[in-house]
């Protein structure tokens, strides 16, 4: 079904995030969108203006039909956004800044080490972006040629010494644990060494490579062992405790910050908050007349670029909502707001789901940092699955037949 504009609602406000689905080449374990960037200057240039013009267009047709009141988030993600040249990123942040009322509360770009660029840091500064991810992933040279990583640890290097020097923003590091060969005293030494920038926020994510990439077929034929269970769990606590005890809070199960330093725009996504996703594959949740639409934008960027205001559209079932609330929800450190679930789906959190409560009782955080709210532990939140079983069968068991269409209570 194609999205048509009365099924709009129009908004409080809406995050937004952009979608540069390019890389410099595809890294051995990546399933994301992305595919490398044509050769030669003058076709990538083209290809990325035909790109970003797109963008812009597919912007507009969500401004016009949802008119979000505010955008509270921006985030360019990828692929790999500092593949943009200066001159032609420049153009392209000034056509987004000038569709915002005010500035956005924050505004985000990644980059990769290889290619990131004081101008491209100037070029960002000035409109206004606050805040800088950067995909490390390991300084040791075996994890990154085993990930066929296009970095080298001194890309690394040279590239924080250039924020050190340059950046005045925020700073966000990408880490990877479970990488074959990887030992915790090397993912210990990652750590330590990326701590030395003081990045305000940290990212520590679980290799998984996804089936059909190049290291999953290693890993299947025994080529490239993957580190067993256990080992990877042995890392990951490492790398935990040493970054809590360096000041981190582990927020969400990936997500380490200094306090004040969370990430605003994935916190929007947590709490199943509008956003409008541009680009290429990008998925948005907007508010439809009946209920919460999931619109994505093609997979293929030349039927993208050709028409990108025509995203396939899938009216979400109110189960289907509840289940993503739940499950983003005991992901984070702050839990489940029963207030905020009363105000989406008219129903109590805890009489609905008190089997699973008691159930799951000692998984549960007695001082969740949200007064009130509904928290797995750490521990909980990493043995995820079998507490997502119990929830999901109780969903199973409710009527929906009453409930508010979102986000009549739920999207300012
Ligand atoms: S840089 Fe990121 S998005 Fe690009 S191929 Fe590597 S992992 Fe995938």
């Amino acid at each position: 079904m194609k999205a048509e504009p009365p099924f709009a609602l129009p908004l409080s406000r809406a995050s937004a995030y952009f979608h540069i689905p390019y890389c410099a080449r595809k890294c051995a374990y990546c399933d994301f969108h992305s595919v490398p960037l044509p050769e030669g200057a003058a076709e990538a240039r083209g290809a990325l203006r035909a790109l970003l013009d797109a963008e812009i267009r597919q912007f507009d047709f969500y401004l016009d039909h949802w008119r979000p009141a505010g955008i509270p988030t921006l985030y360019i993600g990828g692929g790999t956004p500092s593949l943009i040249p200066p001159e032609i990123l420049e153009r392209f942040l000034g056509e987004i800044t000038r569709r915002l009322g005010s500035p956005p509360e924050e505004f985000t770009i990644e980059a990769n080490p290889e290619s990131l660029g004081g101008e491209f840091l100037d070029v960002c500064a000035s409109a206004g972006i606050g805040r800088l991810s950067l995909g490390i992933q390991s300084f040791d040279p075996r994890c990154l040629q085993t990930l066929g990583r296009h970095a080298k640890p001194e890309d690394s290097r040279r590239a924080l010494r250039l924020l050190g020097l340059h950046w005045k923003g925020e700073t966000s590091l990408d880490l990877m644990y479970g990488i074959p060969g990887q030992t915790s005293r090397g993912a210990l030494a990652d750590a330590g060494e990326a701590l030395e920038q003081g990045p305000g926020h940290l990212s520590l994510y679980a290799l998984t490579p996804e089936e059909g990439t190049p290291l999953h077929s290693r890993m299947q034929a025994g080529s490239t062992p993957a580190l067993d269970e256990a080992r990877q769990e042995s890392i990951r606590n490492k790398v935990h405790d040493f970054l809590l005890g360096r000041g981190y809070e582990n927020y969400e199960i990936s997500s380490y910050a200094l306090p004040g330093k969370r990430c605003r725009h994935n916190a929007a996504y947590w709490n199943l908050k509008p956003y409008m996703g541009i680009g290429p594959s990008a998925v948005s949740t907007l508010p439809g007349s009946a209920g919460p639409l999931r619109l994505s934008g093609p997979r293929d960027i030349g039927i993208y670029t050709r028409d990108p205001c025509r995203p396939e559209t899938e009216a979400l079932s109110a189960r289907d909502f509840m289940a993503d609330y739940i499950l983003l929800g005991l992901r984070s450190s702050g839990g489940i707001d029963p207030r905020a679930f009363f105000r989406i789906f008219g129903i109590d959190f805890r009489d609905t789901f008190s089997r699973t409560v008691r159930k799951n009782r000692r998984f549960v955080a007695k001082n969740a940092e949200n007064p009130g709210a509904f928290a797995l532990t750490a521990k909980g939140r990493r043995v995820l699955n079998p507490i997502l079983v119990d929830f999901f069968l109780e969903l199973d068991r409710l009527d929906y037949t009453q409930m508010p269409v979102w986000p009549m209570g739920g999207n300012s």
